[in-house]
């Protein structure tokens, strides 16, 4: 078994490494102190210029089309850095959404949504759950969109929209079948948000920060919001099969990003303790728990990266369902090795560590999500487990 990178890949890692480091991580106040948009186009039209965007974008569309496992790898070099995903054309939502646009869009959507969209042109959102309902169990679900004529007529209230600040459309995720079985039920619609009854109440402060543009989540309202029939996204009725087809990929996307943050915030940890001096002559780098920690986070890295490509291998040569267990251990073991690795690294920089001048507290706050979005540590685990204990009872 040979575990470097394929040959193909291996020139367009070492591109992708340098730009980041040279450009990206410079850039990075553009977001610490608020996202700024504006401020990151030049660098978004470098990278294009230097063929680098859209590492997942099919080639049709202007991206370099890599596969699961290439594009794994190239998104574990973007987290290293809060914005190298956007910068990159690889930013969630808009990945997940140009991904079924692309799939289940009719040509009439891929014209006015999609091509834009792989060109960074606009930005999307995603609108599925609602603070009434739990997120974890979307079948229950109040949003409902009733069909007036040839139109839908929607109403409903979302929350934790990602990126709605800004974006050109949202898909919806809204009833259109109140009897059919649970998961059949909902559909997912696109709505342009300058459509009459859509309303982003507010961004939601995360542990104190709203964020704006495509760094934040919003509250939305739908109220009456009428648009044609022609802008449902695939068949009536499949919009949890779609939406379990947006996060399988998803998954091992937001894995290798987080991959990437935990190398970032442990090259921050080792450098910090390795020049901080704790008396006249010695470092922090000379202490036990220190090299316990560095040992102990290095090895979950290292078995992190091999966990996530693993099942990255497995949904590209298997398909999704030989993947499924797999995908849901990553899901919650590599969120909850970030976590841990990113307050150990604050509690070795001791106050420096909950200040903004290093990118710890950044990723502390707007990473804690990560034990929550895309199917709770614990719901993953009880599919792990009863997969597990199933073969026990044959
Ligand atoms: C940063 C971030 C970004 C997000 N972006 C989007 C987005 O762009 N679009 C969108 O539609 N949604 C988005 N979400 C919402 C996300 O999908 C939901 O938060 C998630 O599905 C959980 O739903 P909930 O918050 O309603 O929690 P609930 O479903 O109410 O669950 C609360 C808690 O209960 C526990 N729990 C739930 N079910 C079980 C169970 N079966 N067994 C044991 N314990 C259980 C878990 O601890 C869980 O955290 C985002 C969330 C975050 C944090």
């Amino acid at each position: 078994m040979n575990f470097d990178p394929p040959e193909s890949v291996k020139p367009l890692l070492d591109k992708v490494e340098r730009f980041v480091a040279d450009h990206v991580v410079p850039a990075e106040g553009a977001l610490l102190h608020g996202f700024d948009e504006k401020a990151l186009a030049p660098l978004r039209a470098k990278c294009k210029a230097e063929g680098l965007w859209g590492p997942q974008i099919p080639k049709e569309l202007g991206g370099l089309g890599l596969g699961l496992v290439e594009h794994g790898l190239v998104s574990e070099r973007l987290g290293r850095s809060p914005i190298g995903h956007f910068v990159f054309g690889a930013q969630a939502p808009d990945a997940g959404n140009l991904e079924i646009l692309h799939k289940y869009g009719s040509a009439e959507q891929k014209a006015r949504w999609l091509e834009p969209l792989a060109k960074g042109e606009l930005r999307s959102c995603f609108s599925m759950t609602e603070p009434e309902n739990p997120g974890s169990n979307p079948t229950l679900m109040s949003c409902a969109a009733r069909k007036d004529g040839s139109d839908y007529v929607i109403d409903g209230h979302k929350w934790f929209t990602s990126s709605a600040d800004g974006a050109a459309f949202a898909i919806v995720m809204a009833v259109t079948n109140p009897d059919a079985p649970p998961h059949g039920r909902a559909s997912m619609i696109i709505v342009p948000t300058d459509t009459k009854g859509f309303e982003l109440a507010r961004n939601i402060p995360i542990m104190g920060d709203a964020g704006k543009g495509w760094a934040s989540h919003g509250e939305i309202w739908y109220r009456g919001v009428r648009v044609p029939q022609s802008y449902r996204l695939g068949p009536e009725g499949a919009g949890f099969l779609i939406a379990q087809e947006r996060l399988g990929p998803g998954r091992i996307h937001h894995c290798m990003r987080w991959i990437g943050i935990c190398e970032r915030v442990f090259d921050t940890m080792c450098r910090h303790v390795t020049r901080r001096k704790i008396d006249d002559e010695k470092t922090l780098a000379t202490r036990q728990i220190a090299q316990a920690w560095i040992a102990e986070e290095r090895a979950e890295i290292d078995a992190s990266r091999l966990m996530v490509l693993n099942a990255a291998w497995t949904i590209e040569n298997k398909g999704f369902s030989a993947a499924r267990e797999s995908v849901s251990l990553i899901k919650f073991y590599v969120a909850g090795v970030m976590m841990r690795l990113i307050d150990r690294a604050i509690q070795l920089h001791g106050a420096l560590g909950i200040t903004s001048d290093t990118v710890l507290a950044h990723y502390y706050v707007h990473e804690r999500g990560a034990r929550i979005y895309d199917g709770p540590d614990e719901v993953h685990k009880m599919v792990v487990a009863k997969r597990i204990l199933q073969r026990y009872q044959q």
